[in-house]
């Protein structure tokens, strides 16, 4: 992520202007954008080799409750709390006005970093305007012309030490993003390697067995699918050939990989006895999904989403497996088309802990839609493996974060600052935000779901983890202050 500059000044100096020419036709529109209230205009900003958001003030001073200078200040403090850097703008052929001494004395006070800019001063008109703005006591002027693309090799200077500051603050948070510990795997440390930036799609070694879980309620039809899938292999392999049995399960080749499949259907025959009544008992199912990499729920079509179900479902989601729902008995439907729809209502509505979670219709009985469940599995996985590197995950963030701003509670916007991938298996990753505790779990959920679209990730639950960030520039501007 990048730094925010607001471009502040009074009616009429040539903000929208500059706001235009930075951002180009990038500007992004989201006052359409549901239960986002928004005044403040941004857009992504292009300057050289720069990437910034440029906030605007202007157009808001029309508000007519209150006199000019007391609303120009209002809006310059708001914009001091929401940008990284202001962007103080003045009419080099006007020259400072009272208006402008006020603010100037606001953005001293307020801002971690300000820069002075003296627009119009194309030609000869401005430079007096430029001399006077010395006055302001907010450092040298940069004379630009907004209209006419002048001055904008001495913006671009100014700004560059400052995106280098918050390019060296990215890099320390995704080292410290590398060391967030979460229990069990141990991390990937090598995060901040920007390298490959395409995403790889994870190379599959067939003789991997990925470890997978038939699950499902007694009689969804476990232990017919599984001697389906057995029993293909042993067509072409010949009788018990290439399968090994060990006290979790047993491993085979399906359509070419091998898998390690937990059998639960044969525990269950086993606790039978003692379990006289038809019940799932949930430390089987645990156990199962525990073992799994990637876990197959099986559903009855004449019953689908018991409550038995959706609380085996919620497990695996809570214990980060990947899963894939196995619609079983199709054969028995006869209205398939109906039935599809109300079934991934059905999904949406009662598991959204699985939004976007594959679902395959099959029947174990005559082997149709196996090969369907066995891509499904085999993407699932892959999804819960993958590893997006940081540069599209942040290109990304930005784009969410200018389309769908994040919330202003009491006036200051949340800023989203940085996202990387911490670990995989489920994919785990790290926002950082300037006060992550205010941004409501609505947002963390729309991220989840955009992350979910734009990077395929199908059939795995994924982690979301916010923590606090500093701008960077308010540091080091405290810092200076000290000295
Ligand atoms: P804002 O109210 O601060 O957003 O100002 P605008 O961007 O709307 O500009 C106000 C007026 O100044 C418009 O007529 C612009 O065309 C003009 N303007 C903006 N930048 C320049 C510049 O660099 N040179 C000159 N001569 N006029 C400019
Ligand atoms: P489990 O308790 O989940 O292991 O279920 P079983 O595999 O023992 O199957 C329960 C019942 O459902 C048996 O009578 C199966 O023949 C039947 N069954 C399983 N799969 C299918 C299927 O795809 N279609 C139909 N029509 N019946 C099935």
């Amino acid at each position: 992520m990048s730094f925010s500059l607001a471009i502040v000044g009074r009616p009429n100096v040539g903000k929208s202007t500059l706001f235009n020419r930075l951002v180009g036709k990038r500007l992004a529109l989201v006052d359409d954008q549901p239960g986002v209230t928004r005044d403040l205009r941004e857009g992504a900003a292009r300057l050289g080799d720069l990437r910034f958001t440029v906030i605007d003030t202007a157009g808001l001073e029309d508000a007519d409750d209150d006199s000019l200078p007391a609303r120009m200040r209002r809006l310059t403090e708001r914009a001091v709390e929401e940008a990284d850097v202001c962007l103080f703008v003045i009419d080099a052929r006007v020259g400072v006005t009272p208006i402008e001494e006020s603010l100037a004395e606001v953005l001293r006070k307020r801002s971690a970093h300000v820069l002075l800019a003296a627009n119009k001063a194309e030609g000869r008109a401005g430079e007096s305007g430029v001399l006077e703005a010395y006055s302001l006591g907010l450092g040298e002027p940069i004379p630009i012309s907004a209209e006419h693309g002048e001055g904008m090799e001495d913006l671009y200077a100014a700004l560059q030490p400052i995106s280098d500051a918050f390019a060296e603050r990215h890099a320390q948070l995704a080292s410290e993003a590398a060391r967030v510990e979460e229990a069990g795997e141990p991390l990937i440390g090598e995060d901040v390697e920007e390298a490959g930036e395409e995403l790889a799609t994870p190379v599959r070694d067939p003789l991997k067995a990925v470890q997978i879980a038939v699950i499902g309620r007694p009689n969804a039809g476990k232990s017919t699918l599984v001697n389906r899938i057995l029993g293909e292999d042993r067509l072409l392999t010949g009788p018990e050939a290439g399968i090994t049995r060990d006290a979790i399960g047993f491993e085979i080749d399906w359509g070419g990989q091998r898998f390690k499949v937990f059998d639960t259907a044969g525990m269950r025959k086993k606790a039978r006895v003692q379990q006289k009544l038809e019940k799932l008992s949930v430390g089987d199912a645990l156990r199962a999904v525990k073992f799994a990499e990637v876990v197959i729920l099986l559903l009855d079509v004449r019953a689908p989403f018991e409550t038995q179900d959706l609380r085996i479902a919620d497990l695996a989601a809570r214990e980060g497996r990947a899963v894939v729902i196995g619609v079983n008995k199709w054969d028995l439907e006869d209205d398939k088309q109906q039935k599809l729809a109300q079934l991934r209502e059905s999904v949406e509505r009662l598991l959204p802990q699985l939004r976007g979670v594959p679902m395959v219709t099959l029947s174990g009985l005559t082997g149709k839609g196996l090969d369907r469940l066995h891509a499904a599995v085999l993407r699932a996985h892959d999804a819960w493996n993958i590893r997006i590197p940081t540069a599209p995950l942040n290109r990304w963030l930005l784009e969410q974060s200018q389309k769908h701003p994040p919330p202003a509670p009491s006036g200051r916007r949340i800023r989203l600052r940085y996202m990387t991938q911490a670990k995989t298996r489920p994919p785990t990753f790290v926002v950082f935000a300037s006060r992550p505790k205010d941004l409501p779990e609505s947002y963390s959920r729309f991220l989840v779901n955009g992350l979910r679209e734009e990077f395929g990730l199908a059939g795995t639950p994924i982690r979301l983890i916010m923590k606090a960030s500093e701008n960077p520039y308010a540091e080091k501007a405290a810092k200076r202050k000290i000295h």
